[in-house]
């Protein structure tokens, strides 16, 4: 080895050392996150394109850690189902999201709101009867539930995943295949779920507005979720010409921070009061 190769090695080997460090300390923390009541969920409201009502919102999960501070869920939810965590997580989300649900019933608001699940907890055999516990035990109509499900881990397991989310839908729970257009659905295989909506992945919908390309490709996901008779909704929508481009082709629905940022449930309540326009 030349010498400047020793320096990157060396470099490279107390990278990996902090970089496992650091996941051993993550791994430890989440294990008190959700007993230390670390996590919240906040709420981002989904559009009608047609008249700009709103009815439906994704509950969005937020870690506040002691001492690193606010941690992004796109860092700690994979690495959470990467080392078995997730469950729990998921199992917490579902449990204040329901719970949510029925206070917001209560006070005269009725709401449909779509919680991110991964692939092992729709795998694991335990989660369908964990839903409908879940909701009886609320007195929540299982139609004010959606799951959200990723198009990538679709491809994973295709004959066990099919089954448990047959399941849910007899339950009356609704289904979404999240971040649509980055996996690689075929559509026999898209056409065999048994979903409701699909949600177009963001990087399609902010690029709209500058690449001529992203349109086709945006209608021709609009008109194949059509086709399926599922109900298309476009996330990351932050501009009003994207809005309008949206609408003119036929999107269902339509999330993003031109209509709100996530939020807690309370000010989601007051928002909502306000209404949108
Ligand atoms: P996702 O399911 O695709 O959620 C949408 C993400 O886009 C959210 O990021 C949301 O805050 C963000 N977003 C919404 N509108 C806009 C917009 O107009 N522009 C931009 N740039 N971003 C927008 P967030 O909350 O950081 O969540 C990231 C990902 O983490 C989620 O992506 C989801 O995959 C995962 N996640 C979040 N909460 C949960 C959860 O409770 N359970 C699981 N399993 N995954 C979760
Ligand atoms: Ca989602
Ligand atoms: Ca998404
Ligand atoms: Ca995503």
């Amino acid at each position: 080895l030349a010498k400047r190769d020793h320096a990157a090695y060396a470099i490279y080997c107390t990278e990996t050392e902090t970089h496992r460090r650091n996941r051993t300390a993550l791994l430890a923390d989440l294990r008190e996150a959700i007993d230390g009541g670390q996590f919240r969920v906040h709420y981002q409201p989904k559009a009608l394109l047609r008249d700009g009502s709103v009815n439906k919102a994704e509950a969005l999960v937020r870690w506040t850690h002691p001492e690193r501070g606010w941690i992004t869920p796109d860092e700690f939810i994979p690495f959470a189902e990467q080392t078995g965590r997730l469950k729990s997580i998921t199992h917490w989300v579902l449990n204040e999201v329901v719970g949510q649900l029925a206070r917001w019933h209560d006070s005269g608001l009725t709401l449909c709101v779509s919680v991110n699940v991964g692939m092992s907890d729709v795998e694991d055999d335990a989660f369908v009867a964990f839903v409908d516990r879940v909701l009886r035990q609320h007195h929540v109509e299982p139609a004010q539930l959606c799951l959200e499900i990723t198009e990538t881990g679709m491809m994973h397991r295709p004959q066990q995943l099919l089954v448990n989310l047959d399941r849910l839908r007899q339950l009356g729970v609704s289904l979404s295949i999240d971040d649509f257009g980055n996996g690689y659905s075929s559509f026999g295989y898209l056409a065999q779920m048994p979903v409701h909506e699909l949600k177009i992945d963001r990087t399609f919908i902010e690029r709209l507005e500058h690449n001529f390309e992203n349109i086709s490709i945006v209608r021709s996901i609009i008109e194949l979720g059509h086709i399926l008779g599922l109900d298309v909704v476009a996330e990351g929508v932050e501009t009003q010409a994207i809005w309008q481009a949206l609408a003119v082709m036929g999107c269902d629905e339509a999330q993003g921070y031109l209509i709100a940022r996530p939020m807690p449930a309370d000010e989601l309540a007051h928002w909502l009061e306000k209404g949108f326009d």
